[in-house]
């Protein structure tokens, strides 16, 4: 049945239904962009580790075939059908050797070119043209970036702080090569832009420094007696002054996988920080660099001139623990650090007191935890190390046992940094706990929490964590199930 304009009732039915559709999507659109436009939807980054980011559920759509569609018999890939082996070729063969004429150039047209090049490009000539044009924007490009480069500096310098992997054989970052008046400077773009202040210069250092992974920065002056002395990367041994240059430190810190750090000893490794931590300060370097400023990175396990948990606390990243490792109040103990050197002009942080040296005067149980008694039982800092007071380590003793675990090539023990109690994820527990302790003159809070924590976590005592005969290769807490063993494979 038809109303009086025409639309009989189901039509109706169906309008409206599709109306309340659209309406219904134009509200989930409406609140979709407010939600995709706020920064906490990004995918990635921060959850990648525990797999959180792959949240789509594909089951629903498993296909017995995939979406490319094939229609003549498969062939494997001639390696030259790829856009950047093709364009290598091409430039070898048009880059003149020193004393000779290059081997090829467009004039020479198609049929100079070898194989397999000759035979592409003869079916695909334009594809030639293209590329001769390709290299004719990039002679423009880089005519014209004088004229981009005020507004794009920043740009410029991210993505080559990014790309500065690719610099060739060896590992990254490269080491200095020569005194660091040569070394630190080379690299240095010319001074093109002023900084509008050092606290500009300490933000943004900051900002770019957490997008290439930190998870904290701090930044510190250097202090001359944080300067090791008798040798030099890129010199050798060597006693040295300090360069004029050296004078500010950005302090980086990241976490080691937490997971497999608390089960430590046997399956934690300090290699999964060390990575990434010369990653970061390998970019920030470059990225300083192209600045117009002298860099320097100092990272894992052995590539430093400066003493890093110093100027960790001098940089206000956090306090050194009995253990003698930086314990912050975001990663406790479990933060690994790198630096750079530099002259840019920053503004420093100034250090912090969270209360961490006098709960270490109390807590002990590092010391009580630590397989080769290499810890301090003193009940403050007792050993006074270059002019400075903090609780002696026996570096020989820990580094037998770093030799004993279970585990051969990940060597370590790193038991410490498991046990202490700072190294706590971010539960609400642990964040009440942050926020009161420093604020509470008594002490009593930091007492009841250490009675919990002693009664409430099982520790499985020193020597356990060695294999037999010592002990019986116990770690802190059960390993993550992706790292047991025995969840995959048959023994
Ligand atoms: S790494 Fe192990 S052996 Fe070394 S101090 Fe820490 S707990 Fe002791
Ligand atoms: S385990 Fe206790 S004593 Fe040792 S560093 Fe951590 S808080 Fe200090």
């Amino acid at each position: 049945m038809k109303n009086a304009n025409g639309i009989n009732r189901r039509d109706f039915i169906k309008k409206a239904g599709l109306l309340g559709g659209f309406a219904g999507l134009a509200g989930a659109g409406v609140s979709g962009l407010a939600a995709g436009s706020s920064k906490e939807s990004y995918t990635g980054w921060g959850r990648t580790a525990y797999g959180k980011d792959q949240f789509f559920n594909r089951q629903p759509f498993f296909s017995d075939t995939p979406t490319y569609e094939q229609v003549g018999k498969p062939q494997r890939i001639p390696y030259i059908d790829d856009l950047f082996n093709r364009l290598g070729e091409l430039r070898r063969l048009m880059m003149a050797r020193p004393g000779s004429e290059p081997r090829w150039s467009f004039e020479m047209g198609v049929d100079a070119l070898p194989e397999p090049l000759r035979s592409y490009y003869k079916i695909r000539p334009d594809a030639l043209d293209e590329y001769r044009q390709a290299m004719e924007k990039a002679r423009e490009q880089r005519e014209n970036w004088p004229k981009y480069r005020a507004d794009h500096l920043l740009a410029e310098a991210y993505s080559a702080a990014h790309a500065s992997f690719l610099g060739g054989p060896g590992s990254f970052p490269p080491q200095p090569q020569g005194p660091p008046e040569e070394s630190d400077f080379r690299g240095v773009d010319e001074r093109y832009l002023e900084l509008k202040s050092p606290i500009h210069g300490s933000q943004l250092i900051k900002q770019i420094t957490h997008t290439f992974g930190a998870s904290l920065v701090g930044i510190c002056r250097l202090k001359e007696e944080w300067v090791t002395q008798g040798f030099m990367r890129g010199v050798g041994k060597t006693d040295f002054e300090v360069p004029k240059h050296w004078k500010y430190v950005i302090v980086v810190a990241i976490p080691h996988e937490w997971d497999s750090m608390y089960a430590n000893p046997i399956y934690g490794n300090s290699y999964d920080a060390y990575s990434k931590l010369r990653f970061i300060v390998g970019k920030l370097e470059v990225f300083i660099k192209k600045l117009g400023y002298p860099a320097r990175a100092q990272f894992p396990p052995t590539a430093y001139e400066i003493a890093m948990p110093p100027v960790a606390i001098d940089a206000g990243l956090g306090e050194q623990g009995r253990h003698g490792v930086l314990i912050t109040p975001e990663l406790g103990a479990n933060s690994r650090l790198a630096a750079v050197i530099t002259d840019m002009p920053l503004e420093p942080d100034s250090p912090i007191d969270v209360g961490i040296k006098k709960f270490c005067n109390k807590c002990k149980i590092c010391a009580e935890e630590c397989p080769s008694g290499a810890i301090s039982f003193a009940d403050s800092p007792e050993t006074i190390s270059r002019g400075y007071k903090r609780w002696s380590i026996h570096q020989e003793k820990c580094y037998k046992i770093w030799n004993s675990v279970a585990t051969s090539h990940a060597r370590g023990c790193r038991v410490c940094i498991a046990v202490c109690p700072y190294s706590r994820k971010r539960n609400w527990i642990h964040n009440i706990v942050r926020v009161a302790d420093p604020r509470d003159p008594t002490g009593l809070f930091a007492s009841g929490m250490l009675a919990m924590q002693k009664s409430f976590f099982a520790y499985p005592g020193g020597e356990a964590y060695l294999p037999p005969p010592d002990g019986s290769n116990q770690t802190y807490i059960d390993p993550p199930k992706w790292l047991n063993t025995d969840e995959w494979f048959i023994k």
